[in-house]
C-alpha cells in the first residue's frame, strides 16, 4: 500500500469517529431538553391549575349576585332556579 491510501483511511476514519460522536451528542442534548420540558410540564400545569381555582372563586362570588338569562337575556338574582321573565331554567 502507499502512503497516500493509508492517510486518505485515516481521514476517512477520523471523519467517521467525528460523525458518531455528533450523533452521540445530539442524542443527549434532545434527551435533556425533552427531560428539561418534563420537568417543567408539571410546574406549568400546577399554575394553571392555581390561576383556574383563582377564576372559579371569582366565578363563585358572581354567581351569587345578579345573573342574565341566557334564553331571553334578562337579569335575575342568582338565588332563583329559574328566569322570572321567560321562566328558562338556569
Ligand atoms: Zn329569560
Amino acid at each position: 500500500m502507499t502512503m497516500e491510501l493509508w492517510i486518505v483511511i485515516l481521514v476517512a476514519a477520523s471523519l467517521l469517529l467525528n460523525v458518531v460522536t455528533l450523533i452521540l451528542v445530539i442524542g443527549l442534548i434532545r434527551r435533556n431538553n425533552a427531560g428539561a420540558q418534563a420537568g417543567a410540564g408539571p410546574l406549568s400545569t400546577a399554575a394553571a391549575s392555581n390561576s383556574g381555582t383563582s377564576s372559579g372563586s371569582d366565578l363563585g362570588g358572581a354567581d351569587s349576585g345578579v345573573v342574565f338569562c341566557r334564553s331571553c337575556g334578562s337579569q335575575f338574582d342568582s338565588k332563583l332556579n329559574a328566569c322570572p321573565a321567560c321562566g328558562t331554567t338556569r
